[in-house]
């Protein structure tokens, strides 16, 4: 350790770069198995630095991260594959790690960060999507006590069909306020009850499906966080989730608007003044949400997401629409031909593998998962600038006797 990391108690730069180095000496990535790597990884606390140790962390500053990334990437050392995995780095891990007890983080997150158990949310339902908290889901104590017993629908479960785990939010108490009778638990998704219907989507691909639980046996060590408090557990999943869904890293003129950069250099013959205009406009949103994610990346290093990850999210989901809807209108003919319809079941979004026309009908849910922009609208005017909050008035109303 360096002088400054031992007076400071946390590992600097030099000293995650170190680590790094006797990791790679001691399991070379060209002689190791994937699988093998990222497990010595995670013990070496090298997975997500800003966890605790023995979590695949080092209790180093989170911003540090990219040092030990870096290293390894240029090493040839093999990822994690984050976007197959996106649901449990980036909603379910944050949750286990800030409720889950000390049993449940040493079960879950090796499996989850090293992607040999995938991730689901059963969350939204038909009739509880924005309106979260009016879900009808039950959750029962089994008959020794020592569990519960779930019965529901839930819908659009991105990857479930994939999953080993789900994390599941289900009613525990139906004669209580909705967000106050609200439990959180770890759903094996290897249970008899659990049914995975797919759902085609606009695209033709079926990412995500229905999910019907009957009798779905989940022991009480599954729970996460106290019974009832299901609602404040879930906002950590949804702030994270919209820091996930919008605040991806990326270089200049990636993702979206550099596809949509290289075409309008490719093609002289189909440049327009307008389309000139509209080109250049999106190319300065997306740098300004770019460096607002960044900026927000940097806050997060200091503490949980806040509320400010939802215009974030939503400023990603306007520009992943308009560009998309800009790139098909610049290839006019070819931007019409659509490459793929069989029914598939891919393990993410390839927003950049894939032609136009696939980007143009997969930005459409972005403007619907992880929140819906009308709702992320009402978050950042309420809990962002303290404007006056919509009218609710079942909020103390038992949620038996809500209208549904
Ligand atoms: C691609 C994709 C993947 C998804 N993956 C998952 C997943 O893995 N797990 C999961 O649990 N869910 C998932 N979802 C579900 C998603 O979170 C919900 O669809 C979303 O929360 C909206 O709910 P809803 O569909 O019931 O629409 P509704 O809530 O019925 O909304 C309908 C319309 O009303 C508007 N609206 C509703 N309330 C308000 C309000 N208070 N103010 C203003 N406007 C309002 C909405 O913005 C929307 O336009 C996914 C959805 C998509 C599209």
């Amino acid at each position: 350790m360096t002088d400054r990391t031992r007076e400071s108690g946390r590992l600097d730069a030099g000293e995650l770069r170190r680590r790094t180095a006797d990791l790679l000496v001691s399991c070379p990535p060209a002689e190791t198995a994937p699988l093998d790597f990222l497990r010595a990884r995670f013990d070496a606390g090298l997975a997500w630095v800003h966890f605790p140790q023995g979590l695949g962390g080092l209790d180093a500053p989170r911003a540090l991260q990219v040092v030990v990334d870096a290293e390894l990437e240029a090493a040839g050392a093999p990822d994690n594959d984050p976007r197959r995995i996106g649901i449990g780095l980036g909603m379910a891990a944050p949750t286990i790690l800030r409720f889950g007890t000390d049993e449940q983080k040493r079960r879950f997150l090796r499996p989850l960060w090293t992607g040999e158990e995938v991730w689901c949310q059963l969350f939204s339902e038909p009739g509880a999507g924005s309106d979260l908290a009016a879900l009808a889901t039950r959750a029962v104590r089994d008959e020794d006590g020592t569990g519960w017993v779930v019965d529901g629908q839930k819908v659009w479960t991105s990857g479930a069909h994939q999953a080993r785990w789900a994390i599941l939010i289900a009613r525990t108490d139906p004669e209580l306020p909705k967000h106050r009778g609200i439990t959180y638990f770890v759903c094996d998704m290897t249970d008899p009850g659990v049914e995975v219907r797919p759902l085609r989507q606009i695209t033709g691909e079926a990412e995500f499906n229905e999910v019907f639980l009957t009798g779905v046996r989940i022991p009480d060590a599954h729970r996460l966080g106290a019974v009832g408090e299901g609602w404040k557990v879930a906002q950590t999943t949804l702030m994270n989730e919209r820091v996930a869904i919008g605040g991806a890293r990326q270089p200049r003129e990636g993702g979206m608007i550099g596809v949509a950069a290289r075409a309008w250099r490719e093609r002289p013959g189909a440049r327009t003044h307008d389309l000139h205009q509209r080109l250049l406009r999106h190319w300065v949103d997306a740098e300004v949400a770019r460096l607002t994610g960044e900026r927000l990346r940097q806050q997060l290093a200091k503490g949980h997401p806040g509320p400010e990850g939802s215009g974030m999210k939503l400023a990603f989901a306007r520009l992943a629409q308009q560009i998309s809807g800009w790139e098909v209108e610049f290839l006019g003919e070819d931007g019409l031909a659509y490459d793929d319809w069989t029914l598939r079941r891919p393990e993410g979004v390839d927003f950049t593998g894939r032609q136009a026309g696939y980007r143009y009908l997969r930005a459409k849910g972005n403007s619907i998962e992880g929140g819906t922009s009308e709702v992320l609208l009402n978050i950042v005017a309420e809990r962002v600038l303290g404007l006056p909050p919509e009218p609710r008035t079942d909020k103390d109303a038992a949620w038996k006797d809500l209208p549904r």
